[in-house]
């Protein structure tokens, strides 16, 4: 699922962005690197702490169109 794949990685490429917005140390520009969640996190942390962030700025119009898009090109309309 080459598709879900690259939806995988733009998924992580936004929430890695939006944990360097999100971030105090990048805000003040701190020098130590341990004041920085955007680099101490791991990717689980990062997706736990920004989620509710993240699903604020989505477009859920947008998103359900998408989804519903993909169900049909997957024969899967009874879903929609
Ligand atoms: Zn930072």
């Amino acid at each position: 699922m080459a598709e879900l794949d690259a939806v995988f990685k733009d998924l992580c490429a936004f929430m890695n962005d939006l944990s360097v917005e999100r971030c105090y140390g990048c805000e003040i520009s701190h020098p130590s690197q341990r004041e920085h969640a955007c680099l101490c996190a791991t990717d689980d942390e990062i997706f736990l702490t920004n989620f509710d962030a993240a699903f604020d700025l989505l477009n859920k119009d947008k998103l359900l169109l998408a989804v519903r898009d993909l169900l049909r090109t997957r024969g899967l309309e009874k879903f929609c």
